[in-house]
């Protein structure tokens, strides 16, 4: 049992999930929380740094933590492997950090299955078309890659119902107030409240 709880945030490309776990951990006053640090295989871009971005390993070293199981859920994408540590969740989950898991359904799955004590977010856009113009201006992708992300939306959007919580992002605001709802609601849960004022408790229940 930790103090802190560990949110899976999975959102079809465009759905504003970035966006809005920067605007999370902007808040002056939020619980405290960090947004997990994968390891990868792949080569860092120009301004990426090790240990900020990712951990960047060679495949050696990534196929040696598999065989150590370090991993909570790992994949290989596009001739790379990516995953997330344990190590990298349960040090920060001891210490009562929320930690923020930015995975696809698939990783979701993974976790959920090692780590059934997480609570798995879901964002979807208001519509298709919404989707579309949030892809068409962000700028960073030509028509047919637009296209490509729009099919594998649908694709992401068919596992909804494996998830906890939906927010449904049309207005940036409401999403963010629904996304402390839900930080703050799985602080207060009763376990996590307990291991926290073990000390009051025990005062409380003096004469118990
Ligand atoms: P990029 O190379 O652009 O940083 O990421 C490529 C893909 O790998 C993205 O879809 C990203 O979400 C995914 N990815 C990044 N880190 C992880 C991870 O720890 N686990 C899994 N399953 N996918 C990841």
């Amino acid at each position: 049992m930790y103090t802190g709880t560990l949110f899976i945030i999975s959102a079809p490309s465009g759905a504003g999930k970035s966006s809005l776990i920067r605007a999370y951990l902007e808040q002056k006053d939020h619980h405290p929380a960090k947004v997990s640090i994968s390891h990868t295989t792949r080569n860092p871009r120009p301004g990426e740094l090790h240990g900020t971005h990712y951990y960047f390993v060679d495949h050696k070293h990534f196929e040696s933590l598999i065989d150590e199981q370090a991993f909570v859920e790992y994949a290989h994408v596009f001739e790379n492997y990516y995953g997330t540590s344990k190590a990298e969740i349960e040090q920060s989950l001891s210490q009562g950090i929320n930690v923020f898991l930015d995975i696809d359904w698939q990783g979701a799955q993974q976790v959920r299955e090692k780590m059934p004590q997480a609570k798995s977010i879901f964002i979807l856009p208001p519509s298709l078309k919404e989707l579309e113009n949030r892809l068409i201006k962000r700028g960073q992708d030509d028509a047919t890659v637009i296209n490509k992300r729009m099919q594998k939306a649908q694709a992401e959007i068919s596992h909804y119902n494996e998830y906890d919580y939906i927010i449904i992002n049309d207005d940036f605001e409401c999403s963010l107030n629904a996304l402390n709802s839900i930080i703050n609601a799985a602080s207060l849960e009763q376990p996590k409240q307990a291991l926290a004022n073990q000390q009051l408790l025990k005062e409380l229940l003096v004469n118990n």
